[in-house]
């Protein structure tokens, strides 16, 4: 973990054979970004209790791009929420560098979120009345160190659609405007729900260039959910998640970039 190496300028792709399933600490992933222990989750409406993490740990390295598959109900998105300070967990621990989540107040967590984390969800959630450069501005306004609007469009390739309404971008733009919003604050981390969930193939493989790069100029440590097992190829390390717990960790020998994904 921390120790191990200098944590600084690794390139986390291609390096390693395909560890057994449960190699969750690689001698040579650099610095342990998150480190979650224990891991439960519990569901209570009225009387029905849904149990959606069973103990999980895990550790994230800094700079690395993971890939989160599993069925659908598996705790994909719960895991992430927690990562993210969106959801707490019923028992475990989480720490993000040296911040243990699980002991924030909301307000805390509040602040965890706006300074450290990036949010890419399925359905992108863009102001239909601003253009793809003021619903990234609204971000870099509060932002301690921002991307421009410009800069953080032009990074996911629409430097030619700033003044574009929503209504007149197609579905893979304005999700690539999304992911522009996420990483304008330039977060620690982006932590992408389905990201191509609503999207063609064609159109997904565009939108996860848009993240993969973000990945690599910016370095930020990426996690990306999907059911789709042929996306895993893009990863660093691929994480499965099956009925609340995790099923198997692999590294990718070899990292496919998206556009050769063959679907
Ligand atoms: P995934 O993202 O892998 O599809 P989720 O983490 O969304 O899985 O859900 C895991 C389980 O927890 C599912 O059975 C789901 O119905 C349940 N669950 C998720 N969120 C809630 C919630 N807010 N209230 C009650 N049950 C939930
Ligand atoms: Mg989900």
């Amino acid at each position: 973990m921390g120790d191990q190496g200098s944590g600084h300028e690794q390139a986390p792709a291609a390096r390693r054979e395909p560890t057994d399933a449960f190699a969750a600490e690689p001698a040579d992933a650099g610095e342990s970004v998150f480190h979650a222990r224990g891991l439960t989750k519990v569901y209570r409406m009225g009387e029905v209790r849904v149990q959606a993490l069973r103990g999980v740990d895990l550790d994230l390295y800094r700079g690395e791009f993971v890939v989160l598959l599993g069925p659908s109900g598996s705790g994909k998105s719960t895991l992430l929420n927690i990562l993210g300070g969106l959801d707490v967990p019923t028992e475990g621990t989480v720490r993000y560098e040296d911040h243990d989540l699980t002991v924030l107040d909301d307000a805390a967590l509040t602040r965890y979120r706006r300074e450290h984390v990036g949010f890419v969800f399925q359905f992108y959630n863009l102001i239909p009345s601003l253009t793809a450069r003021e619903n990234v501005a609204l971000v870099t306004e509060i932002a301690e160190h921002p991307l421009a609007p410009e800069e953080a469009l032009r990074l996911v390739g629409l430097g030619e659609r700033l003044d574009h309404f929503p209504a007149q971008l197609s579905g893979g733009e304005q999700q690539r405007v999304a992911i522009a919003r996420a990483i304008a604050k330039r977060p620690d981390v982006l932590l992408c729900d389905e990201p191509t969930g609503a999207l063609d193939v064609k159109t997904g493989i565009v939108v996860l260039e848009a993240i993969a790069d973000v990945n690599r100029e910016l370095g930020t440590t990426a996690v990306v959910i999907t059911h789709n097992a042929d996306i895993a190829q893009i990863a660093d390390r691929v994480i499965r998640l099956m009925d609340g717990r995790i099923a198997g960790i692999e590294r990718n020998a070899v990292k496919k970039a998206p556009r050769d994904l063959v679907w």
